[in-house]
């Protein structure tokens, strides 16, 4: 087992909620509802993986399997500039990041789960390069499923489906030594088929396969709160940062 990295949220209370940052060979789902600032945080992530060590980052590159079509190269291009200054004085290129993330559309859950393969293939060609992928993020990794499989005679055939994409997922973390971010949405409004509004969907298959699991709900104007749930080594509470034109902030 290699040495687990870590990689910063760009908010020290955030950073403290998870032992210092999200950790690779692990998932981390993101769960609320829409508009709570699950992409915005996959977002800041997809930048900060590529930092230094000693910024927070891990220089690392990442695939981003974008199932919503709501990735934006302009956001990436805030946060970059949003970023701290160089240790070394160098001046940050929202290039330079750019090269570094590889976006993929998934237009279905077969496609998704093809994705996360080649997402495989991909890694292992840059395992050995100064870039190597520390960073798998899936944007969202429920909402096909959610939508392909409606009424409860194809239930447990989408929970199988999802159970083999997430243990894909977490293999991939394993071997790469990678950061496995998933966001997942839940309904504000009351759901009949998947239960309760207030659990995430995907049920216990996403609750026992990812190692952090956070609930983010909206607070006043850019202010946001990240909840640990049920974490296996860490303490429950909360978090509050801020979601602001230039990044996750304090
Ligand atoms: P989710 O993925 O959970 O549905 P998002 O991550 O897309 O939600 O969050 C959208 C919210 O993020 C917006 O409502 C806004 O508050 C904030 N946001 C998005 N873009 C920017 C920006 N450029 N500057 C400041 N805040 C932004
Ligand atoms: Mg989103």
């Amino acid at each position: 087992r290699k040495q687990v990295g870590k990689v910063t949220t760009s908010c020290k209370s955030f950073d403290e909620l998870l032992g210092g940052g999200m950790e690779t060979q692990a998932i981390v789902e993101l769960y609320g509802e829409f508009g709570c600032g699950k992409t915005q945080v996959a977002h800041q992530l997809a930048v900060n993986i590529q930092l230094p060590v000693e910024m927070g980052g891990l220089n690392g590159s990442v695939i981003i399997i974008d199932t919503e079509n709501t990735f934006r190269p302009e956001r990436i291009d805030q946060m970059v500039k949003g970023l701290p200054p160089a240790p070394d004085g160098r001046i940050w290129e929202t290039e330079d990041f750019l090269k570094n993330i590889n976006v993929a559309r998934a237009f279905n859950s077969n496609h998704q789960i093809l994705l996360a393969e080649s997402a495989m293939d991909l890694a292992e060609k840059v395992k050995d390069s100064e870039r190597p992928v520390r960073l798998l993020i899936v944007d969202s990794v429920t909402a096909h499923f959610r939508a392909e499989y409606v009424g409860r005679g194809t239930l447990a055939d989408r929970q199988q489906k999802l159970n083999k994409h997430l243990h894909d997922l977490m293999r991939f973390g394993d071997l790469n030594n990678a950061l496995i971010l998933v966001t997942n949405q839940v309904m504000s409004k009351p759901d009949t088929f998947f239960g309760d509004p207030t659990k995430p969907v995907g049920g216990h298959v996403l609750g026992h396969t990812s190692t952090f699991r956070l609930y983010l709900r909206k607070s006043k104007g850019e202010k946001r709160i990240a909840r640990l749930v049920d974490s296996p080594n860490l303490p429950d509470g909360e978090a509050v940062f801020s979601v602001t034109t230039d990044g996750l902030k304090d």
